[in-house]
């Protein structure tokens, strides 16, 4: 097995989700001198093909805490910093309200850490730059074969394969 290299921040182009201009601002960005509310200044909107595509993308970089399974690699709060870290060991404590701790490894000190909780908290998932790619890939191809109510088509429709 090869070693992998985990980034802290992985660097990539976002995949490319369906826009269309904001009708709200007319494309501008702008409404009364204030950046528009719908488009958050963006001057373009979201289709619902792009909601649902943005939608199932979330879904694939944040996991519940519940659902983290050790050898997942996921980003540890510690103090104000973000730490990418393997999983190495999950304690349920068992209480009024169940909580999830999750243990890692600080890579740059050899350091232990955790973090606990409650379940259903979002957790977000660190991936590598490959991991990451394979997920445009699959967000892209998702959103290709959504209607244009952001409906999964029936009938899937093919497209290009990823190399
Ligand atoms: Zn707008």
């Amino acid at each position: 097995m090869k070693k992998e290299v985990l980034s802290d921040v992985a660097t990539l182009a976002a995949p490319q989700l369906e826009r269309t201009h904001c009708t709200r601002c007319n494309g501008s960005g702008t409404r009364g001198g204030f950046a528009c509310m719908t488009c958050e200044g963006d001057g373009a909107a979201l289709t619902k093909r792009g909601q649902a595509a943005r939608a199932y993308m979330r879904s694939l970089l944040v996991k519940r805490a519940q659902e983290v399974t050790v050898g997942d690699v996921i980003h540890f709060t510690v103090g104000h910093l973000k730490i990418a870290s393997r999983v190495n060991r999950i304690d349920i404590l068992a209480g009024a309200n169940i909580r999830v701790r999750l243990h890692g490894v600080r890579k740059k000190t050899g350091d232990d850490i955790a973090i606990c909780l409650p379940i259903g908290r979002p957790v977000s998932m660190a991936y590598t730059v490959t991991e990451l790619q394979v997920i445009r890939a699959k967000v892209e191809a998702y959103q290709a074969g959504l209607t244009k109510t952001g409906e999964v088509s029936r009938k899937p429709r093919i497209t290009a394969q990823a190399a």
